[in-house]
C-alpha cells in the first residue's frame, strides 16, 4: 500500500472485519466473556472512535483504554509545578499547546496566562531555546512532557543548548517511559487484559523488544500498530489469531514505520541526557519505580526542579484529585468515560475537569468528540 485511502478501503476492513468474528468465534468470545484488549496508546484510542471500530468489530471484543496519553497521566502536583514556576516574574514557560488547559489545583496554565503569566506556546523545544537566546535577561523554561516519541527532541535541544553556552535555558522534565505502567497494570490482580495493541510512535524510537516481557513474563500477545482503521483492524486479528493459537509474541504490524531495535540516534540522545529517576508519580497508577527520566549530571544546569528548587528536587506537594472525578480510573481502563459522573455533567470540554476531557489523545475526549452527548446515560 503507498497512499492512506488505502488503509481506509472499507472492502478490505469489511474483510478483515469478517476475520476478526471468525477467530472471535473459534476462542468462543460473547459479549458476556469478551476478550479484553488493551490498546496502549491515546491516539490509537481516538482512531478507534474516529473509525467506530468499536461499533464494527465483534461483540466479543472489548477494548481497554491504556495509560498512553502522556498529558492525562500527569499528576495534578506537576500541573501546579508547571503554575508554581510559569508565575515567576523571571521566567518565560513554554509548552506545547495541549497542556495549556489541564487543570491544576489552583488554575491551569491558560488561567495563569489569563491572570499575566508569560506562557508561550511553542510547537518545538528548539523554539523554546531560540526564545532564550533572544531573550537573555529572562529565564526560559521549556514543559518537557511525553513519552519516549518526543524525549529525543528534547535531549536533542538540550544537547544543543550545552554546545552554544546557553545559560538561561531550563527544561522541567516529565518525560516518561511505556514499559513501567504496563508492568503496572499487569501485576494488578483487578484488571482483566487478554492483550495489546501497542503504540506505534512510541516503538518507532524504542523498538519492539522492550515489550518482551509482555509475552516472555506475562504470555499475554502485543502487537504493535499503526493508526489508521485497517492497521488496527489488521492488529486485533493478529492478537486474536494468537490466542487462538496459544501463542504470546511480540509482532510488529507497523513494520513500514518501526525498525526492529527502533532509532539509534534517538536512542543515543536519550541515554546521553537522560537517566531513570527512582521513581515518578502517574495518575490513577501513584508512583512507578523508574519510569519517569530526569536530566543526568552532566547536563543538571539545564534541569528546572534543580535550578528553581521545585518537584522532585524539593519536598512535593500532594494534590488529591477533585471530588468526583474518575481520571485515574478511566486512565488504567478500569472504568469507561461515560461511567464517569462528571462525565457531560461536571466536566466537559469547554469546563473540563480532568486533563482526559482535554488532551488531543485522551480517553474522554474521545468519547466526547465522536460521541458527545449521545454517550450520556440519563441522570438519576
Ligand atoms: S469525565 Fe472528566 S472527571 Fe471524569 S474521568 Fe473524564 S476527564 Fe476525568
Amino acid at each position: 500500500m503507498r497512499y492512506v485511502e488505502e488503509f481506509r478501503d472499507p472492502v478490505a476492513a469489511k474483510g478483515v472485519l469478517a476475520a476478526i468474528a471468525r477467530v472471535a468465534d473459534e476462542i468462543g468470545a460473547t459479549r458476556d466473556t469478551p476478550v479484553h484488549i488493551m490498546e496502549i496508546c491515546g491516539g490509537h484510542t481516538h482512531a478507534i472512535f474516529r473509525y467506530g471500530l468499536d461499533k464494527l468489530v465483534h461483540d466479543g471484543i472489548e477494548f481497554i483504554h491504556g495509560p498512553g496519553c502522556p498529558v492525562c497521566v500527569l499528576p495534578m502536583s506537576r500541573v501546579d509545578e508547571c503554575v508554581e514556576l510559569a508565575e515567576r516574574p523571571e521566567v518565560i514557560f513554554t509548552t506545547f499547546g495541549d497542556a495549556m488547559r489541564v487543570p491544576g489545583t489552583r488554575k491551569s496554565l491558560l488561567q495563569a496566562k489569563a491572570e499575566g503569566a508569560d506562557i508561550r506556546m511553542v510547537y518545538s523545544p528548539l523554539d523554546a531555546l531560540e526564545l532564550a537566546r533572544r531573550n537573555p535577561e529572562r529565564e526560559v523554561v521549556f514543559f518537557g512532557l511525553g513519552f519516549e516519541t518526543t524525549t529525543p527532541s528534547t535531549a536533542l535541544t538540550i544537547q544543543a543548548a550545552a554546545r552554544d553556552g546557553i545559560g538561561n535555558f531550563t527544561v522541567f522534565c516529565n518525560h516518561i517511559t511505556v514499559p513501567p505502567p504496563i508492568k503496572a497494570l499487569l501485576d494488578d490482580p483487578h484488571m482483566k487484559l487478554d492483550g495489546f495493541v501497542g503504540p506505534g510512535h512510541v516503538s518507532m524510537v524504542i523498538g519492539i523488544h522492550p515489550y518482551d516481557f509482555i509475552s516472555e513474563t506475562y504470555g499475554k500477545p502485543i502487537v504493535v500498530s499503526g493508526f489508521e482503521p485497517l492497521d488496527l483492524l489488521q492488529s486485533v486479528l493478529m492478537v486474536l489469531q494468537q490466542i487462538r493459537d496459544g501463542r504470546a509474541e511480540v509482532e510488529n504490524q507497523y513494520a513500514r514505520v518501526v525498525p526492529e531495535h527502533g532509532n539509534p540516534v534517538s536512542l543515543a540522545a536519550i541515554a546521553d541526557v537522560y537517566e531513570p529517576r527512582p521513581s515518578f508519580e502517574w495518575r490513577g497508577l501513584g508512583e512507578i519505580d523508574a519510569s519517569g527520566l530526569r536530566i543526568r549530571d552532566p547536563y543538571k544546569q539545564f534541569d528546572a526542579e534543580e535550578k528553581f528548587g521545585i518537584g522532585y528536587a524539593n519536598e512535593r506537594k500532594p494534590a488529591p484529585e477533585p471530588e468526583g472525578c474518575a481520571c485515574g480510573a478511566v486512565m488504567t481502563g478500569r472504568m469507561k468515560p461515560t461511567q464517569c459522573p462528571q462525565f457531560g455533567r461536571g466536566c466537559t470540554p469547554d469546563m473540563p475537569l480532568g486533563a482526559l476531557m482535554v488532551s488531543s489523545e485522551g480517553a474522554c475526549a474521545a468519547y466526547w468528540t465522536y460521541g458527545g452527548a449521545r454517550h450520556l446515560e440519563p441522570a438519576e
